[in-house]
């Protein structure tokens, strides 16, 4: 057929190094439409109080908005971004800039889309339902791990299911990376969202839709990985390459898949709102049996690291929840076809996941 080989787009502008923030104001200077048609900055909250703000280019009609984190995004709260911003401003913005992790990064791609496309966020969950080119939108990572940064997709939560809006026009336009943004992070967090870069490579690694252009970027991720988490870099350096190992991670399932990790923390983060980085952790631990050597890695990051994982968080969910769960998660068929190869359904059942989430 003819999308037998995927033509995906890929980042066209990307700076970066420590400080390359402040040039951001002389990169979206040639983007500006006219002084009526601002630059959105959607910022994490987790700013707010910080230096960071000061340091945000602001002219003419510019605005900040500060978005907590603290929850996935939402197609509802796409749908009132782009409401909001539709009724302050006479114009469409010029840009759309999302500054932080995962969750603002998707928010700034999904907004950037929507302004320019008609009816409800919850429209476009799915694949190459994008009819218009989105407004133009950077992407300024503040955590390193999800590859958001370099993907196709922005996942969203929606009334009906958590998927993501997968579009040529999500990518982004221009990536800002700046490794000193990544300074605040809690050990904690900077551990699961930098496990999410880990799953991703194995995932990608080991699955049967491997081939040299993923396992290229998923090596190099790996490798960086492994230097960040078991190595004995400096501060800056572990920054530094945190920063690429997320970036080549993101290659990396671009052209194949992720797995068994995914698909089941997905079923998590819809039923009991666990978030991405987090969930992909408490499943993994517990994958030894289809990723041995990766997960054997794993508890000694876990352990040099001092991270404790939550306990028994299955152990509350009605009957009913953990049906959604499993069906949720097997629904997630190309992971588990990537995962298992074509003939994964007779290599996993209902009541082997039932067993997997029981431990968790
Ligand atoms: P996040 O954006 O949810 O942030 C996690 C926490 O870290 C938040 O509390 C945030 O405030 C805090 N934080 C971020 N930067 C900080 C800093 N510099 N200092 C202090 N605190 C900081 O985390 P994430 O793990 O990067 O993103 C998870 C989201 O990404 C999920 O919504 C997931 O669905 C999405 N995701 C998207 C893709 C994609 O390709 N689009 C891929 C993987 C995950
Ligand atoms: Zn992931």
């Amino acid at each position: 057929t003819s999308n037998r080989f995927k033509n995906f787009p890929m980042v066209p502008r990307v700076v970066f190094g420590k400080g390359c923030f402040d040039q951001l104001g002389e990169i979206l200077l040639p983007k500006r439409k006219s002084s009526d048609a601002p630059i959105i900055y959607l910022i994490d909250q987790v700013f707010e109080n910080s230096s960071l703000p000061g340091r945000v280019p602001v002219l003419f009609n510019d605005k900040i908005i500060f978005i907590s984190a603290d929850e996935e995004p939402k197609t509802q709260q796409v749908d009132s971004l782009v409401q909001f911003i539709k009724d302050e401003f006479e114009e469409l913005p010029s840009g759309i800039v999302g500054i932080g992790g995962g969750t603002l990064l998707d928010l700034a791609k999904a907004v950037s889309i929507m302004l320019n496309n008609n009816g409800s966020a919850h429209n476009y969950q799915g694949w190459d339902l994008v009819g218009k080119p989105a407004i133009y939108h950077a992407g300024i990572p503040t955590i390193s791990g999800t590859g958001a940064e370099v993907s196709r997709t922005t996942v969203l939560l929606g009334p009906h299911k958590k998927l993501g809006i997968n579009s040529d026009f999500t990518t982004f336009d221009q990536v800002l990376l700046d490794p000193d943004l990544t300074k605040g992070v809690p050990t904690d967090q900077w551990f699961y969202t930098g496990m999410d870069c880990f799953i991703h490579c194995i995932e990608s690694l080991s699955g049967s839709y491997l081939n040299a252009f993923s396992q290229s970027y998923g090596e190099k991720a790996l490798e960086m990985c492994k230097e960040v988490f078991l190595g004995e870099l400096n501060p800056e350096e572990s920054r530094e390459k945190l920063m690429m190992a997320s970036w080549h991670g993101g290659m990396s399932i671009a052209y194949s898949q992720v797995g068994i990790a995914h698909a089941m923390s997905y079923g998590l983060s819809y039923v009991l709102g666990t978030k991405h980085g987090i969930g992909n952790c408490l499943v993994f631990q517990h994958l030894g049996a289809y990723y041995p050597e990766g997960v054997e890695l794993f508890m000694k990051m876990k352990r040099r690291h001092n991270i404790e994982l939550p306990k028994n968080i299955c152990s509350v969910l009605s009957e009913e929840e953990m049906n959604t769960m499993i069906s949720v998660s097997l629904g997630m068929e190309p992971l588990w076809e990537n995962a298992l190869g074509p003939s994964w359904r007779d290599q996993i059942s209902r009541e082997s996941l039932k067993e997997i989430y029981l431990k968790i």
